[in-house]
């Protein structure tokens, strides 16, 4: 895969999982990271692809890799981002790598999900962690894994030093959700479903786009996943929005960035 990258729903990865040819390739587990760098900030700053592209420069260039590390990148958006094919054995962790034929799948969050002097770095958003759940159990389905063995934390994996994907996610409640999982479930934090348009009455707030902002990111933002968004706005999603464009967003849609608390 590598660049040029992709962002996909859990819709258009779970049909890209199930299409995809592995030859003689098994995936053997699972391997959650966060990015730790870049982190929610960075993201609303550059947004996804140049997040993704700026780990393949690193990875590729700084780090010297034959490819950027992981499988897959999940924004704070709910976007699901190509990275490594995933026929190649992945840069988890040194001696957990697997082989070509027998290796983890591997992604990362992108986000800080550290507390350091109680404080939170970054918390998951609502989409980022349907996505990422989303993700773990579509692999574990597509190959008959058990989630409570194949579901490995970094921080599982000998390296004791390591917090990853960070402190403020528990494993136990991951499974959980993992093991619980079915196509189109929503979190209980997500907002329901946008309201029937023209709903009299409901107060539907709206939203001016600026410059640099993408559907994926407006979405996210507001707690929504983009086909909901492009649905609402009867939008293509394969055409960019243009600045200055005003989007209807659903009733108690609010802009998690603007009030600085994510669900
Ligand atoms: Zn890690």
């Amino acid at each position: 895969m590598s660049p040029p990258f992709r962002a996909r729903s859990v819709a258009a990865f779970a049909a890209e999982l199930d299409a995809f040819d592995f030859g003689e390739t098994r995936l053997t587990g699972i391997h959650v990271h966060h990015t730790y760098r870049p982190d929610h900030e960075t993201f609303a700053r550059l947004g996804g692809r140049r997040c993704v592209e700026g780990m393949h420069r690193y990875h590729t260039g700084a780090l010297g890799w034959s490819d950027i590390a992981q499988h897959e990148s999940v924004g704070p958006d709910g976007a699901i981002w190509s990275g490594r094919g995933w026929r190649r054995p992945p840069a988890s962790s040194r001696g957990h790598n697997g082989t070509p034929r027998r290796h983890p799948f591997m992604f990362e969050m992108i986000g800080d999900f550290e507390t350091v002097e109680d404080r939170a770095h970054d918390r998951l958003t609502a989409a980022q962690s349907d996505a990422a759940i989303g993700v773990c159990a579509l692999v574990c389905r597509r190959f008959g894994l058990r989630p409570g063995d194949a579901v490995k934390f970094h921080r599982e994996l000998g390296e004791r030093w390591k917090s990853c994907p960070g402190n403020l996610i528990g494993k136990d409640a991951w499974i959980a959700d993992v093991e619980a999982w079915e196509p189109g479930r929503v979190a209980n934090e997500t907002p329901a479903a946008p309201d029937p348009a023209g709903a009299p009455g409901a107060p539907h707030p709206r939203y001016t786009v600026r410059p640099g902002d993408t559907l994926w990111s407006i979405a996210g933002r507001h707690g929504l996943t983009m086909p909901q968004l492009s649905e609402w706005n009867d939008l293509d999603p394969a055409h960019p929005i243009r600045p200055g464009a005003v989007l209807r967003l659903p009733a108690g849609a609010r802009d998690i960035w603007q009030n600085g608390d994510t669900p």
